[in-house]
């Protein structure tokens, strides 16, 4: 039975937001073993070792009445923020939220430290829309709420394929990352009864067990495509764009593509990979439809997923999918993608997603179609006051990619491409830096992180008097944004 458990860090000196020096007139009695209730203080023997300032919970608790820096006798101690987390992060993905991500991977819980958990400082999008949690009390327990989503409301006599959390973990292909990696995220999605991506760069063996949790990528490049992996899974997705690259397809370097990467995508290794945009079989919905149909007709029991970018008429683009047959729209909006997708296409191509969901919603729902089709968000959604934000917009469900790459300690360099990629072993098919953590590591993290996901949105939806996740989409009500309530003053 899977259940949390700690997994810590592979730094051999985890990284943490606080650094606690000890000075060299410490007269090793002991008193701040004593007084600190994390741990950052132990003795070995008759000396005080150095302070684990990792667990440090911050500058408060450190310089309060009953902290360690005012209780030592001889006052030998100091506290500061972390040089290396100050050098942490970007505006989206701030040093608070990785050192959040890796905290909640390590132990399920969110931190205790002064730590900013749900926005990031970016200044624009999801970081300028708050919740309006009730003030009363709902009376409803966390444990009510049901997060369950069925992902096929077209009645169609396909399966019902229901999903026992709102979220899934987003395309990321053999090749860009490692094959632990993917079996890691398999492995968590089968433990959480939800779903992952492959990418498109066919389907390892390592991802066989998990078949009933994986969903398989067709891109232009068809890498890895064939009747076989179509075949096996419940959950088939075109992808025809990406929010963070819209417009430019994919490119996996040659130093990528190694032997095993060249093998699965029938290639030579060693040879660069281009998968173009667009697809040039599809320039109209009958031409989306045929590609339906041909997905339908190979596994006649699988959903079909339609993963698109947000450009202006994303609406429009929804309405024909699901006349095309789609199951599920996928709505791609800048900001999500690693470090192979260019920074200026990440921040200028696509529609930031918050405002792609309502725009999608509100049509879907005028056309009188929303109840028939789900629609899953994605594009840079880190936390879970995301979630609640991009589902209260109007979306179903969401994807996840980059939170689960740092839940695996993703630094954010974001030389995901760069020579053998990853120097972390997470996007990299190296064999050697492939080897750097151990898929059942890789696994617990993971684990971790959703169990942590899964309490916080169960308990905001309580708070809010929920007890469906379903009951959530659209409510636009439970949200404001900061720009606004600047007009109102
Ligand atoms: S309380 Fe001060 S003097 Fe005592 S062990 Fe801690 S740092 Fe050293
Ligand atoms: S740590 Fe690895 S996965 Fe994360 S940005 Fe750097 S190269 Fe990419």
């Amino acid at each position: 039975m899977n259940q949390i458990q700690t997994m810590p860090s592979r730094f051999r000196n985890p990284i943490g937001k606080f650094t606690v020096h000890r000075a060299e007139n410490c007269a090793q009695c002991g008193k701040c073993a004593a007084v600190c209730p994390h741990g950052v203080h132990a003795k070995g023997g008759d000396k005080m070792l150095r302070p684990r300032s990792h667990l440090c919970a911050g500058l408060a608790c450190a310089r309060a009445a009953d902290g360690c820096v005012l209780q030592c006798p001889a006052r030998a101690l100091s506290v500061e923020i972390n040089p290396v987390f100050q050098a942490l992060g970007d505006y989206r993905w701030t040093g608070d939220l990785i050192l959040s991500t890796w905290h909640q991977a390590a132990t399920g819980q969110l931190p205790y430290m002064e730590m900013e958990n749900d926005c990031g400082a970016s200044g624009g999008g999801l970081d300028r829309i708050r919740i309006l949690l009730p003030e009363k009390t709902s009376g409803i327990s966390p444990d009510q709420v049901d997060l369950r989503l069925n992902l096929n409301r077209r009645g169609d006599g396909r399966p019902e394929v229901v999903i026992d959390l709102p979220i899934y973990g987003g395309g990321m292909s053999f090749g860009s990352i490692s094959q632990n990696t993917m079996a890691a995220r398999a492995r968590n999605a089968e433990a959480w009864n939800t779903f992952t991506c492959t990418g498109e760069g066919g389907y390892p063996e390592a991802l066989y067990p998990y078949d009933r949790h994986v969903i398989t990528q067709v891109a232009t490049g068809l890498f890895g495509v064939r009747e076989e992996t179509i075949q096996r899974v419940r959950m088939v997705e075109f992808k025809y764009a990406q929010g963070a690259k819209p417009g430019l397809g994919g490119h996996l370097l040659g130093d990528k593509v190694t032997a095993a990467v060249a093998r699965m995508r029938e290639s030579v290794a060693g040879n660069a990979l281009f998968s173009p945009f667009p697809f040039h079989s599809v320039y109209s919905i009958e031409d989306h439809k045929k590609h339906v149909d041909w997905i339908k007709h190979v596994n006649p029991r699988a959903l079909v997923s339609a993963k698109v970018s947000t450009p202006a008429d994303v609406e429009m683009v929804a309405v024909g999918s699901y006349y095309a047959g789609a199951h599920v729209i996928h709505l791609d909006g800048s900001y999500g993608g690693t470090g192979a997708a260019p920074e200026i296409a990440k921040k200028n191509i696509a529609m930031p997603i918050d405002y792609a969901i309502n725009k999608t919603h509100r049509f879907l729902a005028q056309e009188g179609i929303r109840e028939k089709i789900v629609l899953i968000a994605s594009g840079g959604l880190r936390t879970v006051h995301d979630i609640f934000k991009a589902i209260a917009l109007g979306a179903d469900g969401v994807v996840i990619g980059t939170a689960e790459i740092v839940a695996l300690e993703c630094l954010r360099c974001k030389n995901c491409e760069s020579g053998r990629g990853c120097s972390r072993g997470i996007a990299s098919t190296d064999p050697e830096l492939a080897a750097l953590f151990t898929a059942d590591w890789a696994f617990q993290r993971l684990y971790n992180l959703y169990a942590s996901f899964a309490a916080q949105l169960r308990g905001l939806l309580a708070a809010c008097g929920l007890t469906r996740v379903t009951e959530l989409t659209g409510r636009t009500d439970l949200l404001t944004h900061l720009d606004y309530q600047r007009e109102q003053k």
